[in-house]
């Protein structure tokens, strides 16, 4: 997705859901109350557009989420719409995109959306193994989703998949499954949702029940970051990791159980840097105090893009101890480096380099 975009959400809390899938609860997901589509987007857009500002290299798009846009009726659908296409007609947004079912679209939908000026359609897929789909209530099975991606991909659309870690039945073989099918579908990009039991979901009555326990925020954090390892290389942009911190997710009680985290996506990068560079160090320094006299210890800074510094120190420093009781023998320390770009580090020893690029997704 190229250049800088502000995307102004509008949220649907569920409009259009032929059926409730087992973890979903939009009203609380999205904090946002029930308003007239005309008045409410209008006011939406306005708020959003007077804090952000304009600027010329920016394109704006209206986004109907949180619901499924095309199961409904087609007199809502074109009444959304077309509130949207004024705002393209002044010349204050540049186009439209939305979430729905991937059981819920055809061609001739497709050519309607697009005519009305919407650019990019976003997937709730949430996993592709039949069984999880089923244990989810989601009504449709894994190869509808892919029909549903390779359609909007075919009709030009930019196509999103969104994507759940940790939903009831889900295994960890069968999430890594649901990432390669996504890879080989090649969605434009796709965001990663830890799934976590919301109050008022059919999941919380379930939450006695062994297949439906949570992923703990440990096991989110490294399935996630597994995931973006793997996508990173497919070209696939992962362009989210966690639900956004609304007023409502984070409301006292709304949250029952699962691997919430208000900065997840900083949890994710912070676990991949811990790791590379344990990984690496370790092995290097190792390999150098085996030629060095024993029990010596060796200095060594990281040199990190500006960028990067945070996800190397960790989330609150926690990655600091973390080096210092796995990497025994070795002061660590780090400092800028304008040579490496986001994601890589070099490695710099008293004795000398040690590494010059290493990249934490490889
Ligand atoms: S996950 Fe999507 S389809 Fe399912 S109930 Fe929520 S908004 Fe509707």
């Amino acid at each position: 997705m190229a250049g800088k975009r502000l995307i102004i959400p509008f949220f649907l809390n569920q409009e259009g859901c032929v059926r409730r899938c087992i973890f979903c609860n939009q009203h609380i997901i999205s904090g946002a109350k029930k308003t007239d589509a005309r008045s409410g987007l209008a006011e939406t857009v306005a708020a959003y557009l007077a804090t952000a500002g304009s600027r010329p290299d920016r394109t704006v798009q209206i986004a109907f989420y949180g619901g499924s846009f095309t199961s409904l009726e087609l007199s809502k659908q074109n009444e959304y719409l077309r509130c949207g296409q004024q705002f393209i007609a002044q010349g204050v947004v540049h186009s439209l995109r939305l979430s729905t079912r991937p059981d819920s679209l055809d061609q001739d939908g497709c050519r309607r959306l697009q005519a009305f000026g919407v650019r990019t359609v976003e997937l709730g897929v949430q996993s592709l193994n039949d069984r999880v789909l089923a244990v989810c209530n989601r009504g449709h099975d894994a190869a509808v989703a892919l029909a549903a991606v390779k359609l909007v991909k075919d009709q030009g659309f930019e196509t999103g998949v969104q994507l759940m870690l940790g939903l009831p039945g889900q295994s960890r073989e069968s999430f890594q499954e649901t990432v390669e099918k996504t890879i080989a579908a090649g969605p434009d990009f796709v965001r990663l949702y830890p799934a976590v039991v919301l109050r008022h979901t059919p999941w919380e009555l379930r939450l006695g029940d062994a297949d439906y326990q949570p992923l703990s925020l440990a096991a989110a954090v490294e399935w996630c970051g597994w995931a973006l390892k793997v996508f990173k290389p497919a070209g696939i942009p992962v362009v989210r990791m966690g639900l956004h911190p609304s007023d409502g997710l984070i409301a006292p009680g709304n949250i029952v159980a699962g691997p919430y985290h208000p900065a997840f996506g900083e949890l994710v990068k912070s676990y991949l840097f811990r790791e590379k560079v344990i990984d690496i160090l370790g092995k290097l320094v190792l390999d150098r105090q085996s030629r060095l006299e024993k029990g010596r210890r060796i200095s060594v800074s990281v040199g990190l893009h500006r960028a990067d510094v945070s996800a190397f120190v960790g989330h609150q420093r926690a990655n600091l101890p973390e080096y210092c009781r796995r990497l025994e023998g070795i002061d660590i320390g780090w400092h800028v480096d304008r040579r490496q770009h986001r994601g890589e580090f070099a490695c710099v020893a008293n004795e000398g380099r040690l590494v010059d690029h290493c990249s934490v997704f490889s």
